[in-house]
């Protein structure tokens, strides 16, 4: 399906999330660009400090100070049903007041969000199930034993055994992979168009990682929401996403739909990371590829391309001295890199 064809819900234009401490500016997000398409997932790639998760709290409003929004939209096309019929009303979310009521009423019900540490979003000091119907009761018309009823069977659908009695748990007497679940509960609870997941499961063992990202999935096919995975994890990505974004140092520097990613990945820095995955059938004894140095310091971004220091494929007097602009190489397949501008 073409891109024209697919229900546009999340569209970013020219982000820029800056950090301004003492020490100078932080550009965690130099100018992004990427869409969302309704009932779809996108993936987000990058190493630490990419701008990945501040991108995703972007989107939220909710970047800490000493950060903000400077630059670019955020269109959040909502859609509301009435009379039997529908209406696509189109929100910039930068726009918005962080604390006001516009943006709480989007926040938690229409776009909600997991993280790698459930203990981020859990409160230690409240039950699962209190945590869980405070988010209902804040969004939904309805009373408590509704709630309630409503919590244990989000619960009941995220895999929580034994659900009756996991509602009256605390977070500390969970699992890991339990308490994961339960935020996915909190988070689903309110049937989220768009649901951003941090990193959900870089810290479960491989079995419950399996077991979560089948239950994501799943739930996806039943409640037509779009999922933004962020991870670094390349396996993820190929299992999870239908279009796939990469991130260096704050600018999305290629994206395309997930079969292009892996097949023809145009962008060196995109190249070097998928061979740097280990793979089946490679000879044991072939080393894995590593990309040389490491992401500059935040403080000093390198002029010109700022991959260029890593870059195999650099062109001396170019690279080096100005910045790529973003181009499309290819329907639905764009590129920040000179390679492609010549
Ligand atoms: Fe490499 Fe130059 Fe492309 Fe940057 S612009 S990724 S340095 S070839």
């Amino acid at each position: 399906m073409s891109n024209q064809d697919r229900p546009l819900l999340l569209e970013v234009h020219n982000l820029k999330t800056y950090f301004f401490l003492d020490e100078g500016t932080v550009r965690a997000v130099d100018g992004a660009d990427f869409s969302v398409f309704r009932g779809q997932t996108l993936g987000v790639v990058g190493e630490s400090g990419c701008g990945k998760s501040v991108t995703a709290r972007s989107i939220l409003r909710i970047v800490p100070p000493p950060g903000r929004i400077v630059e670019g939209s955020i269109i959040y096309h909502r859609l509301s049903s009435d009379n039997g019929g529908s209406t696509t009303e189109s929100i910039d979310l930068t726009a918005l007041n962080p604390k006001g009521r516009r943006i709480r009423q989007i926040r938690g019900a229409e776009i909600s969000m997991v993280f790698q540490e459930p203990m981020t979003s859990l409160s230690p000091v409240h039950t699962i199930g209190n945590q869980i119907m405070e988010a209902i009761t804040l969004h939904q018309n309805v009373s408590k034993e509704e709630a309630r009823q409503l919590t244990i069977d989000i619960l009941d659908r995220v895999g929580m055994p034994q659900p009756h009695r996991t509602i009256d748990r605390y977070p500390h007497q969970l699992s890991g992979g339990m308490r994961q679940r339960a935020m996915i509960a909190m988070a689903l609870s309110c049937r989220p168009s768009l649901l951003i997941a941090d990193e959900p499961t870089t810290a479960l063992d491989v079995t419950t990682e399996a077991q979560i990202l089948q239950l994501m999935r799943d739930l996806q096919r039943e409640f037509g929401m779009a999922i933004m995975f962020i991870t670094h994890n390349l396996g993820v990505i190929a299992q999870m996403t239908e279009d796939v974004i990469v991130m260096y140092l704050g600018k999305v520097v290629e994206a395309t739909d997930v079969d292009t990613l892996f097949y023809n990945p145009k962008h060196p820095y995109t190249q070097a990371l998928l061979r740097s995955i280990p793979r089946l059938g490679r000879k044991s004894r072939q080393r894995l590829h590593a990309i040389p140095g490491t992401v500059p310091d935040p403080y000093a971004i390198p002029k010109g391309c700022p991959f260029h220091p890593r870059c195999d494929q650099a062109i001396p007097g170019l690279c080096d001295q100005l910045d790529p602009p973003y181009v499309e190489v290819e329907p639905g397949h764009s590129v920040r890199c000179h390679l492609y501008t010549q």
